[in-house]
């Protein structure tokens, strides 16, 4: 199936993205927290594949748990690091076994202390060839790719990162899920732009409330997101009071989901971190059902 159909008939696609916990007592939390989220019905969760190596084989360990203990799809996200062709086609089969639905197509990012990916001999050097291993071997997996609506660090320009983008779509993606963001005129410009480009899949905005001054400045450092006027100044003026900062943070999210919706989004893509409480009143507040 194409992740595309999620969104057809002006069905809103929510869906929630998980890392797997390192320890037994994250791992408690968040089967926790995802009983009350999945309460909101979403079209899919998904969960990371951990770029060191240490958490890749609890992605499918997750996936296969959801899906047993909730029957909703689920989405492995993959990545092409450290991987030969051969691997990721055993990884992919393993997927396949375990009734995964979708798959979220990633390069990966370099290893720490590295500025440039590399490829091992006899892997992939970018996200769209790992699309076209996907869509020509394993034709019914659903197939997401990340977008970037400030481009992507390595990309020249923003032109080059979309042409990229369609590559992707092109390679068989069924939709773009993209980088998080707090300044939705961007989200615009890049969905315009890519529209342009000759992209025609949905493009879901992803989405991480944020509930903690410090986090958002470890964010804007790592990846350079534009943080709307006042926002830091906001969360920082309360830096010492955590209540006061999780009520901003939920407050912004809802406003800035409200918009997103207000804007025609098919869909919006959630960074729950693993947590649930923030997750919850964004999604009362947007008035996303819940089941009875
Ligand atoms: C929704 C989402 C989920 C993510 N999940 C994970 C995860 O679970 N685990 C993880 O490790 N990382 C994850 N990432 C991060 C991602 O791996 C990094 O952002 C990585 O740096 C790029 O991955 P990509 O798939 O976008 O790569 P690509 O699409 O390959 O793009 C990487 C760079 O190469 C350029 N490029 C692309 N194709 C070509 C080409 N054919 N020729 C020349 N240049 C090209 C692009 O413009 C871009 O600058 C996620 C990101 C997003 C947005």
């Amino acid at each position: 199936m194409s992740l595309a159909d999620l969104y057809q008939n002006d069905q809103f696609g929510l869906s929630i993205e998980i890392f797997p916990p390192k320890t037994e007592a994250g791992e408690n939390t968040l089967r926790k927290n995802l009983k009350k989220l999945i309460e909101f019905q979403p079209a899919f969760v998904s969960c990371t594949y951990g770029a060191g190596g240490t958490t890749q084989a609890k992605t499918l360990e997750w996936c296969a748990e959801i899906k047993r203990e909730y029957s909703i799809p689920v989405t492995a996200h993959f990545t092409c690091v450290g991987s030969t062709t051969d691997d990721l086609k055993s990884w992919l089969k393993k997927a396949e076994s375990l009734r995964v639905n979708n798959i979220m197509a990633l390069r990966g990012d370099p290893p720490d202390g590295e500025t440039s990916f590399q490829a091992v001999e006899g892997g992939f050097t970018n996200a769209n060839q790992l699309v076209e291993l996907i869509h020509s071997e394993y034709p019914q997996f659903g197939i997401g790719v990340a977008g970037y609506p400030e481009k992507h660090p390595e990309a020249s320009d923003m032109k080059t990162d979309l042409i990229n983008l369609k590559r992707k779509v092109d390679a068989g993606a069924g939709a773009i899920y993209t980088q998080l963001f707090f300044v939705n005129d961007n989200f615009y410009r890049f969905r315009e732009q890519a529209v342009e480009q000759g992209i025609e899949v949905p493009i879901i905005p992803g989405i991480m409330p944020i509930t903690e001054f410090s986090r958002i400045q470890r964010i804007t450092s790592m990846c350079g997101t534009d943080v709307p006027d006042g926002l830091g100044e906001k969360l920082e003026a309360v830096k010492d009071d955590s209540e006061a900062q999780f009520e901003i943070g939920v407050e912004f999210a809802i406003q800035q989901c409200q918009d997103l919706i207000d804007h025609g989004v098919p869909g919006i893509h959630f960074y729950v971190l693993n947590k649930c409480k923030a997750s919850e009143q964004i999604l009362n507040a947007l008035g996303i059902p819940q089941k009875n």
